[in-house]
């Protein structure tokens, strides 16, 4: 069975700004046999849309959803796990986790430091500019989130500072296609997790600064930066009201766009060794990140010029309900490409590159719950330790 404490979708319903659309393109809104079939394949999902496609999926998939069903605590028992609900306890051999990577705001501590008057929301709370007070907006973080919620609060006529820490830049297209058919069809969305060097590192990587519009425009820094939105450094400290920001952001941008082209690079070389008639010969490459003249690297956040502070800053799993030593001391499940360590019969699916890297995207799903549903069957029918394969 399936248990959700909300409403399907409810992450969906509950957890967007209004004007949020996917940043994948229809064509890859997919969920196991139940592929898109609108007329738009290359169009962006509005958050409505996205409610849409997972009822429908519920619907015609026929799984057994209790909704309104608040798992409150998992525990282990002889034969498996204890899972109590505020609708009562239920027992079972495997636990799947699919709570989510993104159940809260991951909000930097020095938040503790900021003057009372200013107003602070998180990616997860936001949902339009009327929701700010007039005035000055510092967004901080300038992954998918931040440059999206930048350039619609600096559209609604407030002046926004974007503070930029590590950051991953692409384009929208790439030799006239979106770059995420290139992900796609190179191969580099599929990588395994147990063929990735750093997977640490690989399960940390911020969000791509992407935007699903019908212009298909790219939301780099330099975009941003044409449009009249102040661009400074990592947010490193609140000392005594005034906010400091790293010095760093020539070496922010020169890195991440060096990451971009070394991303094209190897979707050249895919084309010319596996997609013959695609002409790739010439090169096409982007304008770099033209870094400020003199960033900014501190704000007096006494003076009235920032009256609110969007922190989008990512988000992490809530585990505070797992009754089971499976969590490291940052808050992360100890798992091997979903299957948790140290407590047989427990899986885990949705989180950052779980077994693909493509885990936390919705078409992510299908691959890594044919994998996990292997394990898992295997599991019961041996009734032994399962291991990642
Ligand atoms: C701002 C934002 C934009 C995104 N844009 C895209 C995009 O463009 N394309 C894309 O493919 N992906 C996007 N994603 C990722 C997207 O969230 C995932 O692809 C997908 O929603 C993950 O589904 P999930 O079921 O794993 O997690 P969730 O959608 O988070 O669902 C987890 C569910 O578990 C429920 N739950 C949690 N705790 C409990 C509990 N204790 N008891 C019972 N139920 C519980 C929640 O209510 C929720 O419904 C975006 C994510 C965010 C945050």
């Amino acid at each position: 069975m399936v248990l959700e404490r909300g409403e399907v979708a409810n992450s969906w319903r509950h957890e967007r700004w209004d004007s949020l659309r996917l940043l994948t393109p229809n064509w890859l809104s997919r969920l196991p046999g139940y592929p898109y079939a609108g007329a738009d394949p290359d169009g962006f999902m509005t958050v409505a849309d996205v409610v849409a496609l997972i009822s429908g999926y519920a619907a015609a998939s026929a799984a057994p959803v209790r909704t309104q069903t608040t798992v409150t605590s998992v525990r282990r028992s002889e034969d498996g796990f204890r899972v109590a609900t505020d609708a009562g306890e239920i027992r079972c051999r495997t636990v799947v986790l699919a709570t989510g990577a993104g159940n809260v705001a991951h909000v930097p501590r020095l938040r503790q430091a900021v003057p009372e008057a200013i107003q602070s929301v998180t990616a997860l709370d936001y949902r339009n500019p009327q929701q700010l007070p007039a005035g000055g907006v510092l967004v901080v973080g300038a992954s998918a989130s931040g440059v999206q919620l930048a350039e619609e609060i600096h559209r609604s006529g407030r002046p926004v500072v974007l503070s930029v820490g590590e950051h991953v830049r692409l384009p929208r297209t790439y030799r006239g296609r979106d770059v995420l058919w290139w992900m796609e069809a190179s191969g580099v969305w599929n990588q395994r997790f147990d063929e990735i060097d750093d997977l640490e590192r690989a399960r940390r990587l911020p969000s791509p600064q992407l935007v699903g519009t019908p212009e298909r425009t790219s939301l780099d820094l330099n975009a941003l930066r044409a449009a009249g939105i102040e661009v400074v450094g990592r947010l490193a400290a609140i000392r005594d009201g005034r906010a400091l920001f790293s010095g760093g952001l020539a070496n922010q941008f020169a890195l991440a766009d060096l990451k971009m082209e070394r991303l094209l690079d190897t979707f050249d070389e895919w084309a010319r060794s596996s997609a013959p008639g695609m002409e790739v010969s010439a090169t096409e490459r982007f304008e770099p990140t033209r870094p400020p003249v003199a960033a900014r690297l501190s704000l007096d956040l006494r003076s009235g010029e920032i009256r609110s502070i969007v922190w989008a800053t990512g988000f992490r799993p809530d585990y505070r309900w797992l009754d089971v030593p499976v969590v490291d001391h940052r808050g992360a499940l100890r798992h091997d490409g979903g299957v948790v360590r140290d407590a047989p019969g427990m899986y885990a699916i949705g989180l950052p590159v779980l077994r693909r890297r493509k885990s936390t995207f919705i078409h992510g799903a299908e691959d890594d719950a044919r994998d996990l549903v292997g394990e898992l069957a295997r599991y019961l029918a041996e009734g032994g330790r399962s291991s990642a394969r």
